[in-house]
């Protein structure tokens, strides 16, 4: 064991709490903190609060190895310490700004329990000056030495504790390359390229990564639009499109637009901080236009079917804005359901995992069910909204029996179009439907 990498990470979130599991499994010492108590004391027992795969398992390891501790207490989580993760949230403001609270708040608690030199490493995504920013706030606070370093962390949801192990690169941000070496150790063991640059490089080369996928998405959700007016299949589109070793076959995947706690909030915050300096990025407002275009056009389909939405019964598979996850935040799943159930329809809902996370943001004719059978049963129309495995091995001939009319609308092209479609549904996909989907 590394007892020489005390390590303390401060919130624990999606990004916290993956990464002080990871850091534990990686062999050093590590304590998370994180001011909700309930929520430390569940973790102490090896149950995380978020559904993340393989994610459980690996906290009750290491707990066992001791190597993996929970507290409220900061002063006890860096006693010790030789670094300091900040990985709270930076939610966006109403107008699209990053809101650092957060991590402002996260540095003056750092700065009040600093004894000794330690290196406060950012995980959280911030805009650029943040570390700078940081660093002359703790400075205010306390005469200890330390350096702010930012490190961004670019797992998925659904797959981050695979992510976080194996990833493309480590991106780290430092003033100095010399201060950079303890962490390039922590992660060399990842055998993954390590890039250090300089810590406005760092804060910025994340969000370029989000919004460059972001673009992407959008992209092909207007190469979709385009095919729908075609005989052209989005699906075939991108796969052959993908082929090109210079675009790559990722986030070529038509829909119903990204959701997902970062991708919306940092296509905003990068758009709202480039204005702010005085910089007019279209592209970005572009982007942020055709996502949600691409919901609205779901809802438009939907009505294009069923007519007046008053009291029709819409079943819709799919609250998570994304499979393998509970996360439903920004979910399109959730945006359309309040778009449906405005205009009068009745939502009949199931989720493997987001069902109590949505019931906390959705109210009026939503109703919630424990198998997807018994959502669908009596619907006009079928929905599917998040591209969950199990979705795929659905019985379709029993589906069949249970809808009112056989419309399925899927907005996450995951189904086989062209087997439903000889069962005698009707059935369509995003930029598929004359296509082979
Ligand atoms: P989250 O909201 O799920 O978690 C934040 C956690 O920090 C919460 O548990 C909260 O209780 C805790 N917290 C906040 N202030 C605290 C304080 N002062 N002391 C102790 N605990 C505190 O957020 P998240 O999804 O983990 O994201 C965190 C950051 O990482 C964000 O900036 C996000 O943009 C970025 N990020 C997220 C992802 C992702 O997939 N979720 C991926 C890459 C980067």
């Amino acid at each position: 064991m590394k007892d020489n990498n005390k390590i303390c990470v401060l919130g624990t979130g999606y990004v916290g709490l993956v990464s002080g599991v990871c850091f534990a499994e990686m062999g050093n010492l590590v304590t998370c903190i994180d001011r909700h108590k309930d929520k430390v004391e569940m973790m102490r027992k090896g149950k995380s609060p978020i559904f993340e795969p393989g994610l459980s398992e690996l906290m009750k390891k290491n707990i066992k190895k001791e190597r993996l501790f929970f507290e409220t207490s900061l002063k006890k989580g860096m006693k010790g310490a030789t670094m300091v993760f900040i990985c709270v949230g930076t939610p966006p403001k109403k107008n699209g700004e990053a809101d650092l609270s957060h991590v402002k708040k996260a540095a003056q608690q750092i700065a009040k329990n600093l004894q000794k030199y330690t290196q406060i490493v950012i995980k959280s995504t911030v805009p650029v000056g943040t570390s700078a920013m940081t660093e002359r706030l703790i400075r205010r606070h306390c005469k200890a030495e330390f350096d702010v370093l930012f490190c961004p962390e670019f797992l998925r949801e659904g797959s981050a504790v695979g992510d976080f192990l194996k990833p493309d690169r480590v991106v780290i941000g430092a003033t100095d390359k010399k201060i950079a070496r303890d962490l390039v150790q922590v992660f060399k063991e990842l055998k993954a390229p390590i890039f250090v640059t300089n810590r406005s490089s760092s804060e910025l080369i994340k969000y370029a990564s989000n919004c460059f996928l972001a673009n992407k998405i959008s992209l092909i959700n207007e190469i979709a639009n385009v095919c729908e007016y075609t005989e052209a299949d989005v699906e075939e589109v991108a796969h052959g499109v993908g082929l090109d070793k210079r675009i790559g076959p990722h986030f070529l995947k038509a829909g119903i637009g990204y959701g997902g706690s970062c991708f919306p909030k940092d296509v905003h915050a990068l758009n709202q901080y480039a204005g702010a300096k005085g910089y007019d990025f279209k592209l970005l407002k572009a982007v942020i236009k055709v996502n949600q275009q691409q919901r609205d056009n779901f809802v438009k389909k939907i009505e294009k079917r069923l007519g007046n939405l008053k009291d029709k019964r819409i079943a819709v598979l799919g609250l998570a804005f994304k499979g393998n996850t509970d996360d439903i935040r920004e979910s399109a799943a959730i945006e359309i359901i309040k778009a449906l159930t405005k205009k009068g329809a009745k939502i009949q809902t199931y989720d493997p995992e987001a069902i109590n996370r949505a019931k906390e943001v959705l109210d009026g004719q939503v109703r919630y069910f424990r198998n997807p059978y018994s959502a669908i049963r009596n619907c006009d129309l079928l929905a599917i909204t998040t591209e969950w495995p199990e979705f795929k091995k659905l019985s379709w001939r029993k589906i069949k029996t249970l809808l009112k009319n056989p419309i399925i609308l899927d907005g996450k092209n995951m189904l086989d179009g062209v087997k439903l479609r000889k069962m005698g549904f009707d059935y369509q996909g995003v930029g598929t439907s004359n296509g082979t989907k």
